[in-house]
């Protein structure tokens, strides 16, 4: 069923013609009713900082639009584009509103008029139109004529044109540094090498483990405790939803045009906020007990704040041997029950992401104010909500490689930290002359208080300071393709593993 014009959510915008069908006889008789009319002056449109000129022609389409009709006309870019369905034209004009289908029918036409250009590129086109037909499913579309060239931008971007263009950009490093850069993933050697890490010794490893975890639990269980005779403050979820809306498009211009060029990203599904959830509602079985061990065991094993206790006892995360000590301990810790309670409680305490469900998971409560002040903890929670949306548009090729290295958490956590803290670090500048930002970020009518110097860093220990090593040496813009499209050699990921 077509929906009622008056009903569409999509706001038009006055330059918009209006597309409907109508009989061709009709045409001239009701001008409310004239065909679409479509920009005639053909220009060249040259994406700001990119190779990418796209070349605006719609005199084609408009002369098909007055031959066969809208659903003729998609039918025909459609094929052009790829799409064997010859239903599909009838299907689009039955199922879309006259303002989805003027969008569509001018971001095929973009696809079709610079078809060359996308195949030198290596661009399937049959991809191109099913991303586009998920946009406008998806129903959050710039109109044609808004400011700024947003609408070709729009279609640039989540077409996949974007993203074949910055994959193409020459990776300029030499091989040396890459190779260099690639022995961090590495630290006690490559894989069929000298390896440089001793013996493992496997009882310093199991005490240096259990005082450093047992110091991490106690100091990330305080604040949880309330006050004596009072409840912990829960967290207003709609207030966090308006958070993560905002954020999302925050992070998506900060690190623009990085995380929108995934074309078949989680950006183009569901809003940030329709994928949150509580901390307490994560299900702690044995698995998650054992995950939140290995996650919390490399973040302190080498750091020297918790006194390094893998790096001490010879730790070698590529060692077999050691892997297996290693699960042995973090089992035996967990066999002590009060230990497990611990961990369980601080599970359910910890803000995560779950790849499986797409969820965020943040916190239910407020932590005890006499631990933590109501404007730091407001600035670390929009820091976690931060955290967490770069695991969720992190390539999926860049979790799946943090299989193949001895040390994972540097893909994982240490390029999630890397760009957090420079989102934070703009949201933190901006936050201070923005009032509405400042209410929104801190609780409206809090006074300004800027960011704890801490979380304006890179975090995660080593495997943060290693990311960030890579993206001092490749540059931001290389790392951020290689996190975000999934071109793993400008992470200094080598092949094959
Ligand atoms: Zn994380």
């Amino acid at each position: 069923m077509r929906k009622s014009r008056s009903s569409s959510p999509v706001r038009k915008s006055k330059r918009e013609p209006i597309l409907v069908e109508a009989p061709a006889e009709t045409i001239e008789i009701h001008e409310i009713d004239r065909p679409p009319v479509l920009e005639q002056v053909v220009r060249d449109y040259a994406y700001p900082n990119t190779s990418i000129v796209v070349r605006l022609d719609y005199r084609a389409t408009s002369a098909l639009l007055d031959q066969v009709g809208m659903a003729g006309s998609l039918q025909h870019l459609c094929a052009a584009l790829g799409q064997a369905n010859p239903e599909l034209g009838r299907q689009l004009v039955e199922r879309f509103t006259p303002v989805q289908l003027a969008w569509l029918l001018r971001a095929l036409t973009i696809y079709d008029q610079n078809a060359g250009k996308l195949t030198e590129l290596g661009v399937d086109l049959s991809t191109v139109v099913r991303r586009l037909l998920r946009m406008v499913r998806r129903n959050v579309l710039t109109q044609p004529g808004t400011a700024g060239n947003g609408f070709e931008n729009e279609v640039v971007l989540c077409g996949g044109w974007m993203q074949a263009s910055l994959c193409a950009t020459p990776l300029k490093a030499e091989p040396e540094v890459l190779r260099t850069l690639n022995t961090l993933y590495f630290p006690g050697g490559l894989p069929g090498r000298r390896q440089v890490i001793g013996a493992l010794h496997p009882e310093l490893l199991r005490t240096g483990l259990e005082k450093a975890l047992t110091t991490v639990l106690d100091q990330q269980l305080s604040p949880w405790d309330p006050p004596p005779g009072e409840r912990l403050e829960r967290v207003d979820f709609t207030e966090m939803a308006k958070i993560a809306d905002f954020l999302q498009e925050f992070i998506c211009t900060v690190l623009a045009p990085f995380p929108l060029s995934y074309a078949d990203g989680p950006l183009y599904g569901a809003p940030y906020s329709g994928c949150l959830a509580s901390s307490e509602e994560v299900p702690v079985d044995n698995d998650r007990l054992l995950g939140w061990m290995w996650n919390r065991g490399t973040r302190v094993g080498r750091d020297p704040a918790y006194e390094a206790p893998m790096t001490a006892a010879n730790y070698h995360p590529g060692r077999p041997a050691d892997q297996e000590a290693l699960g042995r301990i973090y089992a035996e810790l967990l066999s002590d029950a009060e230990f497990a309670r611990k961990v369980t409680k601080l599970i359910n305490h910890t803000p995560q992401h779950a790849a499986a469900d797409g969820m965020t998971y943040l916190l239910p409560c407020y932590p005890n104010p006499a631990v933590q002040s109501r404007v730091n903890c407001r600035w670390r929670m929009t820091r976690t909500m931060i955290h967490e949306f770069m695991h969720r548009i992190t390539h999926p090729d860049v979790v799946a490689a943090a299989e193949h290295v001895h040390q994972p958490q540097i893909l994982k956590e240490g390029f999630v930290e890397v760009f957090t803290a420079l989102v934070l670090r703009r949201l933190s500048e901006r936050a201070a002359n923005d009032p509405e930002t400042r209410n929104l970020i801190l609780g409206p009518g809090t006074p300004w208080a800027p960011a704890p110097d801490a979380y304006l860093k890179v975090g995660y220990g080593q495997d943060g300071l290693d990311a960030q090593q890579i993206a001092d040496a490749l540059g931001r813009g290389n790392v951020a393709i290689g996190y975000f499209l999934g071109d793993l050699k400008r992470l200094a990921i080598m092949e094959p593993q």
